[in-house]
């Protein structure tokens, strides 16, 4: 009988995350996960992850509120068991150029994106040192990576990520704990559907492999960072971008 794994997967209604849910439920993962407010498309990703016959916990959570964040990490736990894993992917966009963008769309994209990353590797790292085990995954951006127009909030929080995960990396290895981020390209979800036709045929000129992303391009790439064939990878950013910075 092999030991059940235990996943939570933050921004789980739709998207890389659903997909990241979904891969992990195939392996075998019991899967907690939070949205913001689309109780709809959670209700059907739910569906979709306990269709794997495989224990599920899913309740809205606002990322950036860290008290709220500790009540579902607990409630969580008491739902599903002690977590594995921890995949922070819970993200927005507020894409604008920097002379036309207001203190409120900074603050919404740094309080989700990166305080949101921060407030859930806060309430679990501890729990993880106390077991000497635990993964962390964080969705970054190649926006994070070498920046991008209309997307100064958006690069610097991305950026921010990958500066948090290597600090966390080096403090927590000593616990048996990795952190990793996955910093995709352009992938086919809600997030890419807003961009106008012609942002899209600029961004599919620049991919070498000439398509969009999927969401479970990305959400293979998780599933290998959380298992244990990953064992030995700590600290390190992977692109998953369809060669768009090559
Ligand atoms: P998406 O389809 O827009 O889904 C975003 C998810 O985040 C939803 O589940 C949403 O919940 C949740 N969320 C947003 N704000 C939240 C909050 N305050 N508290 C809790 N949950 C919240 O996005 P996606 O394209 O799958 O992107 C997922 C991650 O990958 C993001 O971090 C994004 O920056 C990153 N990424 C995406 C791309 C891309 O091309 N798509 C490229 C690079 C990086 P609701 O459904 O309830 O709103």
């Amino acid at each position: 009988m092999t030991t059940q794994l235990r996943a939570l997967v933050t921004g789980v209604s739709r998207g890389i995350g659903r997909a990241t849910a979904l891969r992990l439920a195939e392996q075998g993962y019991a899967v907690a996960g939070c949205y913001s407010s689309a109780s709809e498309a959670a209700a059907k990703t739910r569906a979709e992850v306990a269709a794997f016959g495989v224990p599920v916990y899913f309740a809205p959570c606002d990322v950036t509120d860290l008290a709220a964040v500790e009540a579902f990490v607990g409630a969580a736990e008491e739902a599903v068991g002690p977590i594995d894993c921890l995949v922070n992917n819970a993200g927005i966009t507020r894409d604008s150029p920097l002379v036309l963008s207001t203190e409120a769309d900074w603050s919404a994209v740094i309080s989700t994106n990166l305080t949101g990353t921060w407030n859930f590797c806060r309430a679990m790292t501890f729990r993880f040192m106390k077991r000497r085990a635990g993964v962390v995954v964080n969705m970054s951006s190649v926006a994070g990576v070498y920046g991008n127009t209309g997307q100064t909030a958006y690069a610097a929080s991305k950026a921010g990520i990958i500066g948090l995960s290597r600090s966390l990396a080096k403090e927590v290895a000593r616990y048996d704990i990795r952190v990793n981020v996955v910093a995709p390209g352009f992938i086919e979800t809600d997030m890419t559907d807003a961009l106008s036709g012609k942002l899209r045929e600029q961004a599919l000129g620049q991919i070498a492999l000439r398509r969009f992303g999927r969401a479970e391009d990305v959400a293979d790439l998780v599933e290998f960072l959380c298992s244990p064939r990953a064992g030995y990878i700590t600290g390190q950013v992977f692109q998953v971008d369809g060669g768009i910075t090559l």
